[in-house]
């Protein structure tokens, strides 16, 4: 490990605290700014160094790692190093969208600095563990450069030149999570309401995650290739079934609106002579209706 590479962190809430302590326990001379001055101690009582303005953290490094609440918080901060940031390396870990990565790469080349977008999976705890995802993306030769700092953080994956890719990544890997929860809750929800002990069942289901992860891959497959073979049985099989669980959830008073909607889109499928297809085949009705 390196202590002669320099780093500025901007923003030291939870996560930036995390970051900054991480790579000064890695070595790196780490140079911190936060707008409340008085969240810098902890680092600084670690060995950091505080900046009185943002301005100045970004003189004192070549590479600038910006975590901060969000873009509005982004873009007030970046406004004010506009004239600091000519021939740096800029890596914002503030969460956003692809559209607010694309265009703080543009602020940033304009400005004489390359741009990395980097997103951040997992909880302030985990950072400098591989339990932490992080996605990249933007100029290769930044990334090239600044890889083994950025491994530091966590687990790194770089997602290609469009600035935007990594925000794609995250938002997409953010909304499969929360799709999956919602429907595991209502699924403790019925479980309850049948007398079922939810902390047994949710273990069982822990148990049962290991046999998705083919499936995921096959429907990835087939999605691409638009080649749906019968998986998880026939629509025409998988359909009959629907009407029970439907019928089941509103037995017991337990929301139904989601398996509502399954059925609704295996009944077009099969309307549309497409019966002997499979669940995959459910993404060719996802396009949003004119
Ligand atoms: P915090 O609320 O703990 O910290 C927010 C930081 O942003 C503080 O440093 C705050 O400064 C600064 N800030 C807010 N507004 C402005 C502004 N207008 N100008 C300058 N600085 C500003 O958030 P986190 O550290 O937890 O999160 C930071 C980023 O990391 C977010 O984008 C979040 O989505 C992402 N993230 C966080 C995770 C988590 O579990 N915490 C998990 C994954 C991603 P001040 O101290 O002065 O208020």
């Amino acid at each position: 490990m390196t202590t002669t590479t320099a780093v500025t962190v901007l923003g030291l809430g939870n996560m930036g605290s995390a970051i900054a302590k991480t790579l000064v326990a890695r070595g790196y001379r780490t140079t911190v700014w936060n707008r409340t001055a008085s969240k810098n101690a902890p680092l600084v009582d670690a060995g950091a160094t505080a900046a009185a303005t943002a301005a100045e953290a970004v003189t004192a490094s070549p590479l600038v790692v910006a975590c901060l609440l969000d873009s509005t918080a982004v873009d007030e901060v970046l406004a004010s190093v506009d004239s600091a940031v000519a021939g740096k390396v800029l890596v914002n870990l503030t969460s956003g969208s692809p559209a607010q990565a694309r265009a703080n790469e543009r602020w940033a080349g304009e400005r004489g600095a390359e741009y990395l977008d980097g997103k951040i999976m997992g909880d302030p705890p985990y950072i400098g563990t591989p339990n932490i995802m992080l996605p990249f993306s933007g100029s290769p030769t930044a990334f090239g450069a600044h890889e083994p700092m950025l491994r530091q953080l966590g687990t790194v994956a770089y997602h290609g030149e469009d600035a935007g890719a990594a925000a794609v990544e995250f938002m997409a890997q953010v909304a499969v999570g929360y799709e999956f929860l919602i429907g595991f809750l209502h699924t403790l929800r019925l479980v309850q309401a049948e007398g079922v002990d939810v902390a047994g069942f949710a273990e069982r289901v822990a148990g049962s995650l290991a046999g998705y992860p083919p499936l995921l891959t096959s429907f990835g497959k087939a999605v691409k290739s638009g080649e749906y073979g019968p998986d998880l049985g026939s629509l025409d099989v998988q359909a009959a079934l629907m009407d029970d669980m439907i019928s089941h959830r509103e037995s017991l008073g337990v929301e139904a609106v989601r398996m509502r909607e399954v059925k609704e889109l295996m009944d077009r499928r099969i309307a549309d002579g497409h019966g002997d297809q499979g669940f995959s085949s459910l993404f060719e009705l996802l396009a949003k209706r004119p």
